[in-house]
């Protein structure tokens, strides 16, 4: 597999640190709200990178932060007049609701910035010990000027940054780019004691010591959004690198953004939509699928429209799929052809296909559309004169490629939060015990009323099924 790595600007073959076992680590949300959909991408992209290294034999472990503690969450606690942790506890659990929605796959271990402290400090004493860090007035700064390679990671180099940057206002620094490690806290902000005094780590160091901890010295792959690049994933390379002399990640992997009206969108300028009300009106399926359909390093523009259209699309799976189901059910022979055997053969491309796209830096895109092409093939070889066998062969191998993708096509598309689905689920269950009941009469009145709400119903072996006409 290729991955195209941030810090050589190249696309490389995938070579894990030990065979067979691969060490990753992504990026967290600051918790101090429900997520956007631009927040969505990152967790359903490298969800699906972890699921493809899985499908492809790797054990991973995956480590994904939750940053705790931070001004934002401090501000909004204070706002909602409740305590910092309380904000945080209440969004970690939203935002997990959220990924499970989404069908991520739950962290090996999801670590929080409160609950990380003698470890941060300790990172901090060693950056100090070893003369990159300093303190003054109870802030510790890391010096960049003691990192020869700062810079590498964001192809910039220190001098234009010195260069380019503003007056500093924070006269304690000795450069410009020099971060903040460790801060005094503000009477009545959370606190923790230090060797420097009682306070809170700066924002990157948390990584750094989380990564650490979690998957040791050197991990195999770093990934994040493109807008976490610089600062925040260059400090975290000088912090790592500086503290431990190894290098940090052997592969830097970074999502392109989720735009609205080709805008950034910012949790800051209001311009964003959160995913709880997108999943008012689409299922959580539809949004991975929409941003799977397209490269994760290439931007997105988020519009209805895109969605729908991928709506639309992953119903055209479904349907396909659904009807295989009914094929096989409905077989008149149970044993495959010699002549089926072959179109079983013939179908292998399409997962070769699958593979040769998601083996070239993840690219979903392209491995959605060899499910397409495998979607019409199955549409034109699998009819009603099909064997049982044949039709579940290619049914399961389409489900496989989904599968790998965080999808499951056999799912029915239903919504549990629109209210309308709601509704449907409701009717469908008073319709079974009229029917147990034996009260036709009421059946077939909520099966009217179910109709003209544009739902069509099929008794399947497996209980009834629902969709829109
Ligand atoms: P934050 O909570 O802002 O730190 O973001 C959490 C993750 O979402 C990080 O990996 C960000 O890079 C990523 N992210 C934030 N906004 C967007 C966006 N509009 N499109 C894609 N990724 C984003
Ligand atoms: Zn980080």
């Amino acid at each position: 597999m290729k991955i195209y790595n941030t810090m050589s600007k190249r696309k490389e073959e995938f070579v894990p640190l030990e065979p067979g076992k691969v060490k990753m680590y992504v990026c967290g949300p600051t918790v101090y709200n429900f997520i956007h959909i631009g927040n969505a991408r990152p967790y359903v992209v490298f969800d699906t990178m972890r699921r493809y290294l899985e499908y492809k034999g790797y054990e991973v472990q995956y480590i994904q932060n939750f940053t705790d503690v931070d001004d934002k969450i401090i501000n909004r606690a204070n706002e909602e007049n409740v305590t910092m942790e309380a904000l945080a506890n209440k969004y970690i659990e939203e935002v997990l609701k959220d990924a499970e929605g989404l069908n991520v796959k739950k962290a090996t271990h999801h670590p929080r910035v409160t609950e990380e402290m003698p470890q941060i400090i300790e990172m901090i004493t060693t950056l100090m010990d070893k003369g990159f860090a300093y303190e003054k007035q109870g802030t510790v700064y890391f010096n960049t000027d003691a990192f020869a390679d700062y810079g590498k990671l964001s192809h910039k180099n220190l001098e234009d940054l010195e260069a380019g940057a503003r007056v500093d206002v924070d006269s304690l620094k000795e450069h410009t780019s020099d971060f903040v490690l460790w801060k005094p806290n503000k009477p009545g902000e959370p606190k923790w004691e230090s060797p420097w005094g009682s306070g809170r780590p700066g924002w990157h160091i948390e990584c750094s010591a989380m990564a650490k901890r979690y998957l040791g010295e050197t991990i195999d792959i770093h990934a994040g959004g493109e807008d976490l690049i610089f600062p925040h994933h260059e400090n975290e390379v000088a912090q790592s690198e500086c503290a431990n002399g190894t290098t940090f990640a052997k592969y830097w992997m970074h999502n392109g953004f989720i735009n609205v009206d080709n805008q950034k969108m910012s949790k800051s300028k209001g311009n964003f939509f959160l995913l709880r009300d997108i999943v008012e009106s689409f299922p959580y399926e539809v949004v991975r699928f929409f941003i799977l359909s397209g490269h994760y390093r290439m931007p997105i523009n988020f519009s209805d429209e895109l969605v729908k259209s991928a709506e639309a699309s992953l119903t055209r799976i479904k349907t396909a799929v659904k009807n295989l189901q009914f094929k096989l059910e409905n077989a008149s022979c149970e044993k495959i052809s010699d002549e089926e055997l072959k179109l079983v053969d013939e179908a292998k491309k399409f997962r070769a296909d699958f593979e040769e796209s998601m083996d070239d830096d993840l690219n979903t895109a392209d491995a959605v559309t060899a499910i397409f092409e495998f979607v019409k093939f199955a549409n034109i070889n699998v009819t009603d004169s099909s064997s049982k066998e044949f039709a579940e062969k290619i049914k399961s191998e389409i489900n496989l490629l989904g599968e790998v993708l965080g999808l499951n096509f056999e799912q029915d598309t239903k919504n549990e939060n629109n209210e309308d689905a709601k509704k449907i689920e409701e009717l469908i269950a008073k319709r079974q015990d009229a029917r147990k009941a034996k009260d036709f009469g009421a059946a077939d009145k909520i099966r009217n009323e179910l109709q003209e709400m544009g739902v069509v119903l099929e008794d399947t072996s497996q209980g009834v099924r629902w969709s829109y006409k």
